[in-house]
């Protein structure tokens, strides 16, 4: 059918996290990775791209998300959604401004919202600033991501150096008048020239204040809670028809594997959460690795029953990522563990694995490329924001579920599989 909403995302998990919270509704979403190669066919109502450029050169992000809106446009689509992370995962050379301006000329608009809330995931915006949980984003662990760490909480002051055109903001208590009151206050904003609006939301019921004051906006930008109200609002509008009748997918057998390149403080905590379960666990260390290459990991692995789920794992707390990085490098240190992660991932099917959960959104890029996977369905949630997915890898059926760094509770990695295993 028709494109309705043409998504593209900067990560693989905020791929599947958008997906999975469009597929709520009963709407068909459809999942690539990458930029299709082949033109459009066999299209949903929303389709996903998910790219690999949050932390890419900005002239590469730029390129990618522009070819991305090209196939979306083709596939009918005239509204288009980009998606980055709820913590606005962006270096001072980051590229959620720059692609923003980029699609906006490609579409010929000039205003956009930004509106990077997740409520569910206690990720709100207040007065242009975000918070995670109660702690603004700078004082919160974000402030020590290995690749984007975040050390200043307010949205204006992280995007006004990124973009050409002037940053507003829509605050609270705009969004506490209703969505005629938002609207009113974008195009009030747009007559004074500014381009680049944040929205303040700190629970879904603004969500859905903004997405009915946003719906005509050909661009949205945003985290993947604000695209959630779109497919009901798409529908009364008479755009679609919503089925609440998910698809159903063949859930293949129990051999699985655990990859964690997350370093973040939820993803620790589900490590050391699974490690006490007694789970088979195998520790990277980067600076081994570097010396020494993946011969040891994969002799490990090759030992393993798969049928325990084993865990292998980069995962580590910020003075250890410090010290790694002080010694390769960042871009190094991150690039050597996603490879190995990688190839673990690859030697795991191969030996018969068929459900892989991996924690965090770059190590679930490089993952996911190894695997060779190209499109993704969207099967059940396991938490807010973090589906299991069915794919193809290498002629097999697998499952496979990609979380981002913060998203999930302590229990995660064996709730994912209990989750798959009452499918
Ligand atoms: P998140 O979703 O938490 O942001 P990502 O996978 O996107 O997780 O980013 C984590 C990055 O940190 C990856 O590039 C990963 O390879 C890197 N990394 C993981 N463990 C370590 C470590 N012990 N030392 C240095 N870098 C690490």
């Amino acid at each position: 059918m028709t494109t309705i909403l043409g998504c593209i995302a900067d990560d693989f998990t905020g791929a599947t996290d958008l997906a999975g919270l469009l597929a709520r509704s009963g709407a068909k979403v459809s999942l690539r990775i990458g930029v299709p190669t082949e033109p459009p066919a066999d299209t949903a109502a929303f389709e996903v791209i998910a790219l690999k450029s949050r932390t890419a050169p900005r002239e590469e992000a730029i390129d990618e998300a522009v070819a991305a809106y090209a196939w979306l446009k083709q596939a009918g689509a005239q509204r288009f959604f980009w998606k980055y992370c709820s913590t606005f995962d962006s270096t001072a050379k980051g590229n959620i401004g720059p692609v923003a301006e980029a699609l906006m000329a490609e579409i010929g608009t000039d205003q956009t919202v930004y509106c990077p809330a997740f409520p569910e995931n206690r990720r709100s915006i207040f007065m242009g600033n975000l918070f995670v949980g109660e702690q603004p984003l700078a004082e919160s662990p974000m402030k020590d991501h290995p690749l984007t760490p975040m050390r200043d909480s307010n949205l204006m002051r992280l995007l006004a150096p990124q973009v050409s055109r002037d940053v507003g903001l829509v605050n609270r208590l705009t969004v506490a008048e209703g969505p005629h009151a938002v609207r009113t206050a974008f195009d009030d904003l747009r007559a004074a020239g500014t381009a680049h609006v944040i929205v303040d939301a700190v629970a879904n019921g603004d969500l859905d204040i903004i997405a009915q004051a946003s719906r005509h906006l050909p661009l949205l930008t945003g985290g993947s809670a604000i695209a959630m109200p779109l497919p009901a609002l798409y529908a009364a509008d008479g755009l679609l028809e919503l089925n609440a009748a998910h698809a159903a997918y063949a859930v293949p057998k129990a051999q699985s594997i655990v990859l964690s390149g997350s370093c973040s403080a939820m993803t620790n905590a589900q490590v050391a959460h699974y490690r006490a379960t007694g789970a088979p666990a195998y520790q990277l260390d980067p600076l081994t690795l570097a010396e020494q290459g993946a011969d040891a990991v994969l002799a490990w692995l090759a030992q393993q029953d798969l049928g325990k789920a084993p865990l292998i794992f980069a995962t580590a707390e910020p003075a250890s990522v410090q010290a790694a990085q002080g010694t390769l490098g960042r871009d190094k240190a991150g690039a050597l563990i996603e490879e190995v992660l990688s190839t673990c991932a690859v030697a795991a099917r191969d030996a018969g694995t068929r459900r892989f959960i991996v924690a965090g959104g770059e190590t679930s890029g490089a993952v996911t490329k190894a695997l060779g996977v190209s499109s993704l369905g969207i099967g059940a949630e396991i938490a807010p924001g973090v589906p299991w997915t069915f794919c193809e890898s290498a002629g097999h059926a697998i499952a496979l579920t990609l979380k981002s760094g913060n998203f999930g509770s302590e229990t995660f990695f064996s709730h994912a599989q209990a989750v798959l295993n009452a499918s």
